[in-house]
């Protein structure tokens, strides 16, 4: 379509030129020929012919002498047999009437079109005739002709490489969106370590990045998944396992004193409490886990004040088991928005560590305080400390520093992991500073709620 509107709009450019340029000539010749036309006005003189030579016109014009009673006395063309006819043509009749005419129209021989041009002959006594030059445009027509066969070819020729590249270059990204789709079915048959080839910087590319990021995501989550269900099964076996061998030497000896069956069932009894511990703990880990929607849906306006003095007051027999001083500071009431429960659990769990890895007459200090926009609970400790190595992995599920110990304290290792989980899902975290046989301290950091601002 392209090549059609180009076509059509040299052609007539071309066209109007050439008439133009027939219109230059039968101006030239009218403004002379009144001369050469005889006095009764039915013929030209004898040297016009001539004449016309010096002007030396191209041989593509033909020049008619037209009388004023429209009957031709000349041709250029030297056809006789019109000599003497009248020529009632468009642009002579407007030639005649004195105004320059003009005409465009089909040769039906040839097809091409005839440029019609024709002038007023003006002598001192008025109109005597017109001069009339047509030209066929013959050159113009081939011209335009082979440019449009050379535009068509071209035009066909471009479709056709377009289609072959938008073909190549939709079948390379199609392929790589096929390889794409058979890595995603992989992963989702469970081989997560699965990983895109990244070519380039496209969107395919950089969907490929994304790809890759989130299957090491996955396999991330999908090791911890492993050991945890690892860790929890060993955790589980331990207590288990002594239950079995307590219960199997009472089976097995009758005569077993009662004073040593009675010690077995003790010992069987703290074995049983210890595996509902870790239950709950693992039940209270999941919940949080699964339900954090559920957690935040429970949120209310908290004094944290209120909430740690309560933790305080539970915990106070316990430190004075130990004769440890338990002191808690608050100068005035801060306010948050959480769960009180989850928030209970996990200050709890602090505070009882404070506690728990603390030696007698030792000292533990809860310091509630406002920063910024932030509450800062700390709890500060002169107990047994840890190195670095281990405040890395303190809020890991089941990590305990020290194993033996940890069992005569009744640690499963999940306290600090429930704690993290808690604060998180209050959007807050909590920092550690420790160091080995100085004390640590613990810092849960919480958004403020508007009311304190
Ligand atoms: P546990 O039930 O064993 O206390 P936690 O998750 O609460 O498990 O704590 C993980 C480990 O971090 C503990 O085994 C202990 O070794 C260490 N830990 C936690 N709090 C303290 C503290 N205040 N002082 C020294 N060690 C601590």
């Amino acid at each position: 379509m392209f090549s059609y509107y180009i076509v059509g709009s040299i052609y007539n450019f071309l066209l109007s030129e050439e008439k133009m340029d027939a219109s230059k000539t039968a101006n030239m010749i009218s403004s002379f020929a009144w001369n050469y036309i005889s006095e009764d006005n039915m013929s030209v003189a004898e040297n016009f012919d001539e004449f016309l030579g010096t002007l030396m016109l191209d041989e593509k014009y033909r020049v008619m002498i037209i009388n004023k009673d429209s009957l031709a006395i000349f041709d250029s063309h030297g056809n006789d047999a019109i000599i003497g006819k009248a020529q009632i043509k468009q642009s002579v009749i407007t030639a005649l009437g004195g105004e320059e005419g003009n005409d465009t129209y089909e040769d039906e021989l040839t097809g091409y079109d005839v440029i019609d041009v024709s002038v007023p002959i003006k002598a001192p006594q008025g109109i005597v005739g017109a001069v009339n030059a047509t030209v066929t445009s013959d050159k113009i027509g081939i011209f335009v002709g082979a440019v449009k066969d050379e535009l068509i070819l071209l035009s066909v020729l471009s479709c056709l490489l377009i289609g072959l590249v938008i073909f190549v270059v939709a079948n390379l990204m199609t392929r790589r969106i096929i390889k794409f789709t058979e890595k995603i079915t992989l992963m989702s048959d469970g081989i997560l370590d699965e990983k895109m080839d990244i070519r380039g910087n496209d969107e395919i590319a950089r969907m490929g990045v994304a790809f890759n990021t989130m299957a090491e995501k996955l396999a991330g989550i999908e090791q911890q998944r492993i050991q945890f269900v690892s860790d929890a099964s060993h955790e589980l076996k331990t207590p288990l396992s002594s239950i079995k061998l307590m219960s199997d030497s009472i089976i097995q000896n009758p005569d077993i004193p009662k004073e040593q069956i009675h010690e077995f069932l003790s010992d069987i009894n703290n074995e049983v409490d210890r595996l509902n511990r870790i239950i709950n703990k693992l039940l209270s880990i999941t919940k949080m886990d699964t339900e954090t929607e559920k957690v935040e849906n429970n949120f209310e306006l908290l004094d944290l004040r209120e909430v740690v003095s309560d933790i305080i007051k539970t915990l106070y027999p316990l430190a004075k088991n130990s004769e440890i001083a338990l002191n808690f500071t608050a100068d005035k009431e801060i306010y948050i928005l959480g769960d009180k429960d989850t928030l209970f659990q996990a200050i709890y769990n602090i505070c009882d560590n404070a506690i728990k890895y603390t030696k007698r007459y030792g000292e533990v200090n809860v310091i509630l305080d406002k920063k910024d926009l932030e509450a800062h609970i700390v709890v500060r400790d002169n107990g047994v400390g840890m190195r670095t190595e281990d405040t890395e992995h303190i809020f890991e599920r089941f990590y305990r520093v020290d194993k033996a110990r940890a069992r005569e304290t009744g640690g499963t290792g999940l306290g600090l992991a429930i704690a993290n989980a808690a604060v998180k899902a209050h959007k807050g975290s909590i920092q550690v500073f420790s160091e080995p046989n100085i004390g640590s301290e613990f810092t849960i950091i919480l958004p403020l709620a508007e009311k304190n601002a």
